[in-house]
């Protein structure tokens, strides 16, 4: 990489060839003279080849799935097919306009009928709105689909939704932004919800229960069918965080083990490439009970064709977004979804189950695993024995992996595991590359050991060393100038 790959203008060099003007009246009499500049503006001044080796060295200096393994738990970093990105660009889905009539509609109307239809039995749920835009949004349209439940029945004193500690933190968020009391469990020594303290917490008062099937240690929350009882006993209603629904593609139907309602993270689970913050998208199914309160409009079906439903308008929660949602997102899932069919998503979440355990097995003797068991999609190893050894912290161990070409996983989460790593390589990842992750995994372990220093100075290779994560949120200043 240049040094100084964000000062390479150069002073009358140009990228671009404008046609010559048609119009004789010089252009400054149709702008009022308050609006004329002073001074010329101090653009950056490259020509296209200038400009196109600076956005492929900015591109390269970030790290991205074709670069190497991203193992970023319960985010699904999972390679996403190229074939995706050259359909959904096809003119039939980039050309349409959400104002266009229906009948002019009918192709793009059958994509979202048939893909709400496949999550639904995905998911065994009666219906899908694919409206949210991301996870957090899902959570927040199923919290307001719970609270419309309770007060379609009388119910307004129902405030309490239940989650355990493990939950991520866009669940007690959502509750609270949806106008609901948060109330926190601790989980069981295995990991799990702790049903002695749930019991203790029931009454009826409990709205709901959220829950992350497998959870964020990457267990499957085995006893659901005991919780989904002791919620139903009050009428509350039992919510799936489907972040993880990478684990159970064709194995478990959430819907048909005691959950009313989940959301999906297409763009995790369904291939959309992410990380950076969006776009997202992430629909929602619900339980028959729930049809009438899900936004409108849904995609139906009638001997006239594919149709936007406004039928539940009255009991509806209403729209929560504009338009439909993320349709491009919607493209690609179908896309994976249709190519893939049942088998084959079926050993997508086989993979990913078998590529983490493997994992986990291979890093089992270096780096502590609260959790031993088997794992599902994912597992959390955490740097307790090298912080205690060593000194060094897993933000240490995080940051060198970054100078062997990967990305850190997700680190000091879940909260309860001190120091945690929670590592997800996703189906994707062959067993070489696995191996390799390992190796460099072993030998950062081993780093540990030898050179406990260098591991707080790590990264040593990377453009930008530590950054300062609080100084970045707080006076964030993406501006370019031109020195003088
Ligand atoms: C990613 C994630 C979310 C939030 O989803 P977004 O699409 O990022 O809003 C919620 N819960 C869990 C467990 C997640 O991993």
């Amino acid at each position: 990489m240049p040094k100084n790959i964000f000062e390479l203008s150069s002073p009358g060099r140009k990228g671009f060839t404008l046609p010559t003007c048609e119009i004789d009246t010089p252009l400054e009499q149709f702008i009022p003279a308050k609006y004329h500049r002073k001074s010329i503006a101090k653009l950056p001044e490259l020509s296209e080849l200038d400009v196109m080796r600076h956005f492929i060295a900015l591109s390269h200096l970030n790290h991205f799935i074709e670069k190497g393994l991203y193992p970023l738990g319960s985010c699904t970093m999972k390679y996403n097919p190229k074939l995706h990105e050259a359909l959904v660009r096809h003119s039939c889905f980039g050309n349409i306009h959400p104002y266009q009539p229906e009948s002019t509609l009918q192709g793009a109307l059958e994509l979202l009928y048939e893909l709400q239809s496949d999550l639904a039995e995905i998911s065994g749920m009666a219906n899908v709105t694919l409206q949210p835009v991301a996870g957090a949004q899902g959570e927040f349209t199923g919290l307001k689909i719970i609270e419309a439940y309770h007060k379609a029945k009388g119910n307004t004193h129902k405030k309490k939704i239940i989650m355990p500690d493990s939950a991520h933190g866009t669940n007690p968020a959502s509750c609270t932004l949806a106008g609901f009391d948060v109330v926190e469990l601790k989980s069981n020594s295995e990991g799990r919800v702790d049903l002695e303290a749930l019991r203790a917490v029931i009454d009826d008062n409990v709205a709901g229960f959220m829950l992350t099937n497998p959870n964020t240690l990457g267990l499957f929350e085995t006893q659901i069918v005991e919780i989904s009882e002791l919620i139903h006993s009050v009428d509350g209603l039992i919510y799936m965080d489907g972040a993880n629904l990478n684990a159970l593609l064709g194995i478990v139907q959430p819907g048909k083990i005691g959950f009313d309602i989940l959301h999906f993270n297409l763009h995790k689970t369904f291939t959309t490439p992410h990380g950076g913050g969006g776009p997202g998208c992430g629909p929602v199914g619900v339980v028959d009970k729930l049809l009438p309160y899900l936004p409108v409009p849904m995609i139906a079906k009638n001997d006239g064709g594919y149709f936007f439903d406004y039928r539940n308008e009255a009991t509806s929660i209403g729209k929560v977004h504009s338009f439909y949602g993320n349709f491009a997102i919607m493209v690609r899932a179908y896309i994976y979804i249709k190519m893939l069919g049942a088998k084959g998503l079926r050993r997508v979440s086989e993979n990913a189950i078998i590529n983490a355990n493997y994992l986990m097995k291979k890093l089992e003797p270096y780096y502590n695993i609260q959790h031993k068991e088997y794992c599902m999609h994912e597992f959390v190893a955490d740097g307790t024995k090298q912080k205690k050894l060593n000194g060094v912290s897993t933000l240490d161990i995080a940051k060198r992996l970054l100078d062997k070409g990967y990305h850190a996983p997700t680190v000091y989460f879940p909260l309860i595991i001190p120091e945690a790593m929670m590592i997800e390589p996703t189906e994707t990842e062959s067993k070489q590359s696995l191996d390799a992750f390992a190796e460099a995994m072993i030998a950062i372990a081993d780093e540990c050991e030898k050179d406990p220093e260098m591991l707080h100075e790590a990264p040593l290779t990377t453009p930008v060393r530590r950054v300062d994560d609080v100084r970045a949120v707080k006076v964030l200043d993406p501006r370019f100038e031109i020195k003088d």
